[in-house]
């Protein structure tokens, strides 16, 4: 399967998971991960499409970047090290991996210095598990507060990642979770809840996703 077949079979499912939750697919942004993938193969895919990308590495992003420029949005999906902000400001048009105020400083100073308001997503961990990054659910309010109160960043939602098991039921009850917290954002804070990866887009959706991160099922399995 090309990568144009594989977008046109993700973008039926969203389809038809918007439709199941009576929502407008239109609502739904598909950011195409491309972790791994080389700036031939993302060609590819904006050739069929694709307007938004998600990177986990900023010394990648940089890279593709060069090659790619403006012609799509940029997300950070990755975790993110408070030496890298400099360059993460310059090349991303949404960072999505806030989960610290040290950090939202840092991008907010950074972001300043080059004349731009970074656009940023409060991550949420909404798995509990200990290898995952993300701040606490009890905390991701406050520390949404926080930052919105920075120069130089603008909170647009938040993001999250489902537990890593087969328990259909615990990935919804995560989603719908990150859902209830989100609704309780100020309303100019409010623009963004992205969750949903392949294994889970479609539940993602059904719960209230209006942006899915998904690589694998355009992409095929990374190396
Ligand atoms: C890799 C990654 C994705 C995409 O995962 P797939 O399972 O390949 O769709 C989504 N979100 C984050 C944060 C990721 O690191």
């Amino acid at each position: 399967m090309s990568i144009a077949d594989n977008l046109l079979r993700v973008r039926q499912r969203i389809a038809a998971a918007a439709e199941r939750a009576g929502r407008d697919p239109q609502d739904i942004v598909l950011v195409a991960v491309t972790k791994t993938v080389d700036a031939a193969a993302i060609q590819d895919a904006i050739a069929a499409g694709v307007t938004d990308i998600g990177e986990n590495y900023v010394q990648d992003s940089v890279a593709k970047y060069d090659i790619i420029g403006g012609q799509v949005r940029w997300h950070m999906i990755g975790h993110l090290q408070r030496n890298k902000t400099g360059h993460a400001v310059r090349v991303f048009d949404l960072i999505q991996s806030i989960d610290n105020l040290p950090l939202a400083q840092e991008i907010g100073k950074r972001a300043s210095s080059i004349g731009k308001t970074q656009d940023v997503l409060v991550e949420v961990n909404i798995s509990r598990e200990e290898t995952k990054t993300g701040i606490g659910r009890d905390e991701a309010l406050g520390l949404a507060g926080e930052v919105s109160a920075l120069p130089g960043v603008k909170v647009l939602g938040m993001m999250g990642i489902a537990p890593f098991t087969e328990d259909e039921a615990a990935i919804r009850r995560s989603f719908s979770q990150l859902r209830k917290l989100w609704e309780e954002l100020p309303i100019d804070n409010r623009k963004w809840l992205s969750m949903g990866m392949t294994s889970d887009f479609e539940a993602a959706i059904e719960e209230g996703s209006n942006m899915v991160r998904i690589g694998t099922a355009i992409f095929g399995p990374r190396r």
